[in-house]
């Protein structure tokens, strides 16, 4: 999915930069990067850099034009160093991130926009963004080298696409096939709190509060149907061995 995401380098000076941005996006399986404007490219030391991601170099869209570099996009945010003085909308890094995915998700094309080593991107770039992306760090040293910079948030790219993957694997697992009905859970309920008094655990009088911990914890687990059988038949294994006792 982060295949969506075009990661935009304006006006970037050094090529070792551009190669190692690549490394960095590889490393966090972001596939799009466009260079606006670079002062070198390509060159020797960005392959160099690059160290194995040079595919990504090879595929980069080089552009003379920001507009270019995020036609067609429906999200962008730009990166920046400084907090700056103006107000503009801003996420933290991983809230940024997830809204990025999220966008992806749905279908669109999203931008992630760096600066220039020297002096970052300029206002009339900055108005092109919806919103600005700060690196929290240092106050009194807050600018990282511009691949560090497409790190941090490549990262948190990469840990918020996972978590929406397992996020979706566990809504399979509760398909309406596996999804234990109400009255499944209360049969369930009703087995365990006979087990608990079988075996001695509770008695009925004493065990209204317990029942309904234990209910909590259960209704929080969603079980599937699976794993209440596995679980009743551990509570008939219970009872039976009691039984088997008391004869
Ligand atoms: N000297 C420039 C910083 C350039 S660093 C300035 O003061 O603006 C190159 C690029 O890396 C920046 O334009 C920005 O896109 C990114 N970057 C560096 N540090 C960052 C930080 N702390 N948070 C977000 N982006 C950062």
């Amino acid at each position: 999915m982060l295949s969506n995401i075009r990661i935009v380098l304006i006006g970037t000076t050094h090529p070792g930069n551009i190669g190692a941005v690549a490394r960095a996006m590889k490393n966090m399986c972001l596939k799009q990067l466009v260079l606006v404007s670079p002062r070198i490219f390509p060159s020797a030391e960005a392959t160099a850099r690059a160290s194995g991601a040079d595919d990504l170099l090879a595929n980069a869209l080089v552009c003379g034009t920001l507009e270019r570099a995020i036609e067609g996009c429906r999200l962008v945010v730009g990166a920046s160093a400084r907090l700056r003085t103006v107000e503009w909308p801003r996420l933290e890094p991983r809230a940024c991130a997830e809204k990025l995915v999220a966008e992806c998700r749905g279908g669109a094309d999203v931008a992630l926009l760096f600066g220039r080593e020297s002096s970052g991107l300029s206002n009339a770039e900055l108005d092109r963004c919806h919103y600005l992306v700060h690196i929290p760090a240092n106050p009194e040293f807050s600018s990282l080298n511009l691949s560090q910079a497409v790190q941090v948030l490549g990262y948190e790219l990469h840990i918020a696409e996972l978590a929406l993957q397992q996020a979706s694997v566990g809504e399979d697992k509760v398909t309406p096939g596996g999804l234990v009905t109400a009255d499944i859970m209360e049969s369930f309920f009703r087995h365990l709190q006979q087990t608990m008094e079988d075996i001695g655990f509770s008695n009925p009088r004493q065990s209204d509060k317990l029942q309904r911990r234990l209910r909590r914890l259960f209704l929080r687990a969603r079980p599937d149907r699976d794993e209440i059988n596995i679980l009743r038949g551990i509570l008939s294994a219970a009872q039976g061995r009691k039984s088997m006792r008391r004869n």
